[in-house]
């Protein structure tokens, strides 16, 4: 079950509802016009995964969208309180395994409001999710329609910024689903590698004996990603080479193995790019899986 808090000024630790029930009013602007941000963190091993780095996140797309966070404590204070909520349905043989998707949601409020809504939900994972990381997944190339300029050129296209206006990104997985795809990486319309609908874009290779991983530049608009972050930081001191492109396609095709990684699915190998098999390296695989696991 979905465990719903709402952060509310009245309690430090949030307020519990039933997520059954009717809780938004329709006059929110992050109902009619998708007009609010959020944040999707990982729950595992009694622990939200890299909670700091969400929140900082999430305070630089409120600062873009000009929207009033509630207090760092407030919205800590809701995340604990859902956790314990979720965690109440699992026996602790249940607990020690158990992972869940702690999502953060804070809209703009209603016309006249000073402030929006904010609420954490807790819920368990797919498990067509959990088969990704294993199987791996086939992905298409889609034109986000952008070129890699437009970021700096037009700051209020929001582009770096996690906002609620999600239904393009959906939009584009049902494509690739229509084209028996698992997933997206969008490319500029400039030919530039940027990112998927929900995911950011790592590549290996080894050169020399030396590991190297490349992720697109953040200049192109993508959103700076937690994963990527965390994992960059990790494999800088095990020892890895790092990198930050201008990628294009053929660098991906080129590399010897590539992923989408994102907070919850972790690490996704991709097996194919619009249909070409492409080289998923298992021992790259395997080092970047432990570096995953070391991420707190
Ligand atoms: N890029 C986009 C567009 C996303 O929506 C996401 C996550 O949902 C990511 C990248 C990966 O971000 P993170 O690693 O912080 O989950």
């Amino acid at each position: 079950m979905t465990a719903l808090v709402f952060v509310d000024s009245a309690s430090p630790a949030g307020r519990i509802a039933d997520p059954q029930q009717p809780q938004l009013s329709v006059l929110d602007q992050g109902v009619t016009r998708g007009d609010g941000i959020f944040e999707t963190a990982h729950y595992r091993a009694g622990a939200v995964r890299k909670l700091d780095a969400h929140l900082s996140r999430m305070q630089a797309s409120a600062a873009a969208l000009e929207i009033k966070l509630p207090s760092e404590e407030a919205l800590r204070g809701a995340v604990d309180t859902a956790v314990a909520e979720f965690l109440k349905d699992y026996d602790d043989a249940a607990q020690a395994t158990l992972e869940a998707a702690v999502k953060i949601v804070v809209t703009r409020g209603g016309e006249d409001a000073d402030h929006g809504v904010a609420w954490v939900m807790v819920s368990a994972l797919s498990a067509s999710l959990l088969e990704q990381r294993e199987k791996g997944i086939d992905v298409i190339l889609l034109d986000r329609g952008y070129d890699s300029t437009v970021a700096d050129r037009a700051p209020w296209l929001l582009m770096g910024a996690k906002t609620l206006s999600y239904a393009v990104n959906m939009a584009a997985l049902r494509h690739a689903h229509h084209q028996g795809a698992d997933d997206v990486i969008f490319t500029s319309t400039d030919g530039l590698v940027l990112e998927g609908p929900t995911s950011s874009v790592l590549i290996a290779s080894t050169v020399d004996g030396v590991k190297t991983l490349t992720t697109p530049i953040l200049e192109t608009g993508i959103l700076p990603g937690t994963t990527q972050g965390a994992i960059f930081a990790a494999a800088e001191k095990a020892g890895w080479d790092l990198g930050y492109g201008p990628l294009e396609p053929h660098h991906l095709m080129e590399a010897d193995a590539v992923w989408l990684v994102s907070s919850v699915r972790l690490l996704a190998p991709i097996n194919s790019i619009d249909g070409t098999k492409i080289s998923r390296d298992a021992e790259l695989h395997r080092d970047l899986q432990e570096l995953v696991d070391q991420i707190m």
